[in-house]
């Protein structure tokens, strides 16, 4: 899997699924360059946040495959959390709505369309990835070691509101994607990712 932190979901068509000329990722596999070559697309849902309110759509991702090592990688936009149908964007909005605006559940729940064990689930997987969005923010220089959950989340919001770019320099600090739990606690990790950006 590679993540193009260049492209997001509305410049993905255009620039990744339509080209058919030379792909320049480095290969997360076997670390090949330009070995790229088209081999298929497949169909992915995706629910993002348009003025805080839910939108739901179906993005045709395109899979690459390597002439070096023979493996394929699906190539994801910018806004795409790995398997979760939620996009990074959705979940950060409903953070801001809980933590930073302080709107009751039931209101978020109302406002999105979500139920309020979805709230929970962002939450929770937030708290899992506290520690390591600690580490990059500090790294970054906006938050000191003293941080407790709920700061480095408040720092991790306004970072990310200001910069637009807190996913990218997570992959890059942690390589990792931000908030993708699947398959974070298998050893070795089944899948390779990569990030370009
Ligand atoms: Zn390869």
């Amino acid at each position: 899997m590679i993540i193009d932190f260049e492209e997001s979901f509305n410049t993905y068509d255009e620039n990744i699924l339509n080209n058919y000329g030379v792909f320049n990722y480095v290969c997360p596999t076997c670390g090949a360059k330009h070995s790229f070559i088209r081999h298929g697309t497949y169909e992915r849902n995706i629910c993002y946040s348009k003025d805080f309110k839910t939108t739901e759509t179906t993005i045709e991702v395109l899979r690459l495959f390597c002439k070096s090592c023979e493996k394929t990688h699906a190539i994801l936009p910018n806004d795409v959390v790995p398997y979760c149908i939620y996009s990074f964007s959705f979940m950060l909005d409903v953070l801001i709505e809980k933590i930073i605006n302080f709107k009751k559940i039931s209101e978020i729940c109302e406002g999105f369309n979500i139920s309020f064990q979805l709230i929970f689930n962002f939450l929770s997987r937030f708290i899992k990835f506290a520690n390591s969005c600690k580490y990059v923010l500090m790294n970054l220089g906006v938050l000191n070691n003293s941080g407790n959950p709920k700061e480095v989340l408040a720092s991790f919001i306004s970072y990310e509101k200001t910069n637009h770019n807190f996913s990218i320099k997570y992959f890059f600090y942690s390589s990792w994607p931000f908030l993708m739990s699947k398959f974070q606690n298998i050893l070795p990790c089944p899948i390779y990712v990569g990030g370009t950006g």
